[in-house]
């Protein structure tokens, strides 16, 4: 199985109150199944030390559904089962490359289907376990390995006796009477190959290996900066007054973050990795609100977690990375590989809507200003301003008060009674709680997932609690891949930041966490449904621009009537939502889209300003970069900044979503228009899921996302729905 670029590039994510999901999704996928070729570590040759016998990752596991063996997996057993991992995986790829037969689909393409597995097993849990749970050890493992496995890689892309044994295959492709999915699995890897550079000179390859070294090196160093920076700036408190505005609920959460920071009888408000931070809605104390915005904004902006040059040379350096391999800059190298194809086109697309959701920030920002007004507040809104009044303006024409709807979404509840009662409609799939899996933390619960046939399907992963050990967002992953070739079912985690309540408490959930939930689970169903023969193509190894398409589309459930009616019950009572406050809830789903939509299309059209500079740009100045990009796209509005700013943009600086950032409203449109399709055809009914799971959800990257769509669509996806769900145009009647 390949990956593209960065070993490491995980994830990292994302969310905030009043906004559609943005978090990013975990490629727990990645894992070359290649080995180093003969790399040296920085320290000299890499000779792994001799494997402790009892290293838990040298064997498959004997769990179900393989699952990692996490009561017997220690810190100090991935170092040595990565490098062994590589070493295994060198042997194997040379293997292949050496073979003195002639090339053969068997002999080469499926053989390197079939290698790595130690090195995918491991990979798979430490990549998951640096986002949700890390500690300095595996931070600095993390830092030691991110260039050598970026180097292993190119130890295979690069090695020409292997290439030319994929382009034998390539060149005959049509002649060898493939099945559909192994001839898209060969296309894959050429495109793959030649993508990393495999037709490149001897001495551009060696430019090209470097380049990757340090661009490894920098996105693990920026990952590491913003999680300290986000840390560093969480907000501590010495009076419960100054959280005036706060509910019970949060006071008390906030007094237990203090707690578990050693400064028990304080109060410390952690930050989001977003630029606005959820608390901001409901402080009272406009100073606190600055406050907490200050240290949002300014996090990687000087002190020893700057993130600026790191940033300004990742931008030159993948543009000239991409320059050795023949794009006139990042962002066109990367979309060449997505449905959006250029980076004109997904400029074009997201232009196209600023004035639209510009007009409609400004409209919203003028109806706050005349309350502050009309209040004798005697100030100007300022961005710390934005959500406690939109609050305000929220509750005054909607009536809808965010502490009146948390009863009725207890987390609990939510999930049995929404999530896995939604697809069990739809694809009458059924779930039943294991306690005798192994998990990695305590917060940790699984699932055993039965298909509507009574088979086993996957084991599913939940860890919704946040903990400084935990990046910010959300996010999914998968600690084993599906495969028909390996005989291998998934198994599939769910991350999210939800606030940890206080001990004995319920844990009761915005409307947005719910969204959230829905969200992650759709990632999830795309990994358990994957129903495929070749690893490389399984679940959600789809383009980018695609792969927020199955998640957003998910979300559509949490609002469905039968559904909704079934998870939102008080969680003292039992009583049913009234009518009236779930109106409100839908009713408000258009609110506050004017800023939601500008804050998202600054940051991706910032992402693509950093992405479209040529290789022979010179290194750019962060503080003058970035309003010069956003005056340029005509998304520079004081009262919405972006919703994340260059220093702790880790999308697209520390993950995977370089030049990808608006993938996520892209995917939006086929989601919008997919759901449209499930209303004109009778809703949610098992018939129509189905269909959704056989034409989308099972496939993988097993074909053309386009052509995919469009067999389920019956045409191109369109972007009306969107405009209208985000109550940028008008719903039509009826
Ligand atoms: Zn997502």
């Amino acid at each position: 199985m390949i990956e593209p670029v960065d070993a490491f590039s995980n994830t990292k994510p994302t969310m905030g109150a009043l906004m559609r999901r943005h978090h990013m999704f975990l490629i727990a996928l990645l894992s070359s199944r290649f080995a180093i070729a003969q790399y040296p570590t920085p320290q000299g040759t890499a000779v792994p030390a001799p494997l402790a016998r009892q290293n838990p990752f040298s064997a498959a596991s004997s769990l179900p559904f393989q699952a990692p063996p996490f009561d017997k997996i220690g810190d100090a057993d991935f170092q040595p089962a990565i490098e062994e991992g590589m070493t295994r995986n060198l042997a194997e790829v040379e293997a292949i490359a050496n073979n003195p037969d002639a090339p053969t689909f068997a002999n080469t393409i499926e053989a390197m289907e079939r290698s790595g597995a130690m090195l995918t097993r491991v990979q798979r849990v430490f990549g998951a376990l640096t986002q949700s749970n890390t500690n300095p050890t595996l931070q600095r493992i993390q830092a030691d390995e991110a260039p050598r496995l970026a180097a292993h890689r190119d130890a295979i892309y690069l090695n020409p006796k292997l290439f030319a044994r994929v382009k034998a295959i390539y060149d005959q492709r049509d002649t060898l009477n493939l099945d559909p999915e192994s001839k898209e699995l060969v296309e894959r890897y050429y495109r793959n190959f030649v993508r990393a550079g495999a037709r490149l000179s001897d001495a551009d390859k060696t430019a090209l290996r470097a380049l990757n070294k340090e661009q490894s090196q920098l996105t693990t160093e920026y990952r590491k900066r913003v999680l300290n920076a986000t840390n560093a700036s969480a907000i501590v408190l010495d009076t419960k007054e100054e959280l005036a505005g706060l509910s019970d609920a949060d006071i008390a959460a906030a007094a237990e973050a203090a707690k578990s920071r050693n400064m028990p009888g304080k109060y410390v408000l952690t930050l989001q990795n977003t630029t606005q931070q959820p608390p901001q809605t409901y402080l009272e104390n406009r100073a606190l609100r600055e406050r907490l915005f200050n240290g949002s904004v300014q996090r990687g902006d000087g002190g020893p977690n700057d993130t600026k040059a790191i940033a300004s040379r990742l931008a030159q350096l993948r543009a000239q990375r991409s320059k050795l391999l023949g794009f006139p800059n990042y962002a066109a190298f990367n979309l060449d590989d997505e449905m959006a194809k250029t980076p004109e086109n997904a400029i074009k697309f997201m232009t196209d809507m600023v004035p639209a959701a510009t007009e409609k920030a400004r409209g919203e920002a003028a109806r706050m200003q005349k309350l502050i007004d009309q209040q004798g507040g005697g100030f100007k809104l300022q961005p710390w301003d934005w959500q406690f009044y939109a609050e305000q303006v929220r509750k005054a024409e909607y009536d809808l008060d965010e502490s009146q709807v948390r009863p009725y979404f207890e987390l609990d509840h939510v999930l049995r009674d929404g999530v896995f009662f939604a697809a069990n409609k739809l694809y009458a799939i059924t779930f039943k709680e294991r306690k005798d899996v192994p998990i990695y933390h305590p917060d940790v619960r699984v699932f055993e997932v039965t298909d509507a046939d009574g088979k086993p399907l996957a084991l599913f992963y939940a860890d919704f609690f946040s903990r400084p050990s935990k990046s910010g967002g959300a996010w999914t992953g998968a600690f084993v891949g599906q495969s028909k070739l390996l005989g291998m079912k998934p198994a599939v985690y769910n991350v999210e930041n939800f606030t940890k309540p206080a001990s004995g408490q319920p844990a009761l959930l915005s409307f947005s966490d719910v969204t959230t939930m829905f969200h992650e689970f759709g990632h999830a169903l795309h990994g358990m449904f994957s129903n495929v023969k070749y690893p490389t193509l399984a679940g959600s190894s789809v383009p980018r621009d695609f792969v927020e398409f199955p998640s957003q589309f998910n979300e559509h459930w949490a609002l469905e009537p039968t559904v909704f009616a079934n998870f939102a019950k008080h969680y003292q009572t039992g009583a049913a939502m009234p009518q009236a406050l779930v109106d409100k809830i839908k009713k408000s789903r258009t609110f506050n889209q004017g800023f939601a939509t500008t804050e998202y299309l600054a940051a991706a059209l910032l992402d693509m300003a950093w992405h479209t500079l040529s290789a022979d740009a010179p290194l750019q100045d962060v503080t003058k970069f970035e309003p010069e990009a956003l005056e340029r796209y005509h998304v520079n509005m004081t009262e919405v900044p972006p919703r994340y700013h260059t220093t702790y943009f880790s999308h697209i600086w520390g993950g995977g979503y370089a030049a990808g950032y608006y993938a996520y409203l892209w995917s939006e449109v086929l989601d919008d228009d997919a759901y449209y399709w499930f209303r004109e055809h009778g809703g949610m009914t098992r018939a129509n899921g189905q269909r959704y799971r056989d034409l989308i959800l099972s496939r993988g990257g097993t074909a053309n996302p386009a052509a995919m769509y469009r067999e389920f669509r019956g045409r191109d996806p369109i972007v009306e729905p969107l405009l209208i769900e985000r109550g940028l145009a008008a719903r039509p009647p009826g």
